[in-house]
């Protein structure tokens, strides 16, 4: 029987979140600081429950982190992954890093397509929003890298927040185009370390829409079901972008995401206050019957939405990098 919530939601996505450690501290994200640490599990943890979870009806697993690359024997995971069921969509998101070297191994592994985090066009303000010198330069390599290995068509993130890059908006209408990438602009959430969201810090879809026309015409694409992204090409053909708009316009009700932070525990919001132990069922000695019986237990909780911006907003438990994005 496959996976459905309590409001008749397909669950088909899983994130899993292979290490809460990141080589970035960006802005809307971290603390410029080390910050805490959660830790990771031993890859075949990390399989078995993509195993159980795709037996259940899972048809799409994207690793995430902290940065995932940072993890020794990604590649190997990847190919274990593909292992499990034939046409298994095997996605990755990365702020790009260590991406150049990778991507060729990662396709030939069995991924599928990666997602490339980058928050400026532009190398100063990719440091200052990054804190990172110079990691500019190695993500614009990371991201051609892997167009050159067929990893595409390859999708760029972008997270704005006011003060540091909402003049991006059109430099990166150009990217698009020249690169050939779709760039998707994301609003900040309240989920990061150093708790500075606040409505006023998120630039809206429409802000975006209406910046981006400054430009260039756009036309709406219709979107997939479960897409969380609303999509836009450019009235000429050339170029394509996204808004993925979870504050001004939630999508809640077409979520189909399930996720699984680095040490183990299932989150079914981003905005959960609470995680559900898988780690510890296994630890325990759970067999594949019963660490199913407790995902659906877990799964038939899923919360209905979140609360941006409401009254009775209560910040998520985790932060984002502690969660996986
Ligand atoms: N290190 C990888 C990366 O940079 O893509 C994967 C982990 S990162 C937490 C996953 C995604 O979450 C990135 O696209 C990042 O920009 C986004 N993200 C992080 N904090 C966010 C926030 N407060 N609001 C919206 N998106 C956020």
């Amino acid at each position: 029987m496959l996976l459905h919530d309590k409001f008749g939601r397909a669950i088909t996505d899983l994130r899993i979140s292979i290490t809460d450690r990141c080589n970035y501290k960006c802005v809307y994200c971290r603390t410029g600081n080390e910050g805490a640490l959660y830790g990771d599990l031993p890859f075949e943890d990390y399989l078995r429950m993509a195993r159980v979870l795709v037996g259940m009806g899972i048809t799409k697993v994207r690793l995430t982190g902290g940065e995932p690359l940072l993890r020794n024997g990604v590649v190997n995971f990847v190919g274990e992954l593909a292992k499990l069921r034939p046409e298994l969509d095997i996605a990755l998101t990365t702020n790009g890093h260590l991406l150049a070297d990778l991507a060729p191994r990662l396709k030939a592994a069995g991924l599928t397509r990666v997602t490339v985090s980058m928050d400026a066009v532009d190398p100063d303000r990719f440091a200052r929003i990054t804190r990172v010198p110079n990691g500019y330069d190695n993500v614009l390599g990371g991201i051609r890298a892997a167009r050159r290995a067929g990893l595409w068509p390859l999708k760029v993130n972008c997270v704005l927040m006011r003060g540091f890059n909402e003049d991006q908006i059109i430099p990166f209408g150009m990217f698009a185009r020249e690169e050939g990438v779709t760039v998707r602009f994301i609003e900040f959430m309240p989920l990061e370390e150093d708790r500075v969201w606040s409505p006023s810090t998120v630039v809206t879809l429409d802000e975006i829409l209406a910046r981006m026309a400054e430009y260039r015409p756009l036309v709406e694409i219709p979107h997939g079901r479960s897409e969380t992204a609303r999509r836009y090409r450019f009235e000429d053909g050339i170029g394509e972008i996204g808004i993925i708009a979870p504050v001004s316009h939630p999508f809640c009700r077409r979520c189909s995401r399930i996720r699984i932070t680095s040490d183990g525990k299932i989150r079914t919001c981003l905005f959960s206050v609470w995680d559900h132990d898988l780690h510890a069922q296994m630890r325990r000695g759970a067999s594949d019957q019963q660490l199913e019986d407790f995902i659906r237990e877990v799964v038939a909780k899923k919360e209905e939405r979140h609360h941006i911006g409401e009254p009775d907003f209560v910040p998520a438990s985790r932060t984002m990098v502690h969660i996986g994005g």
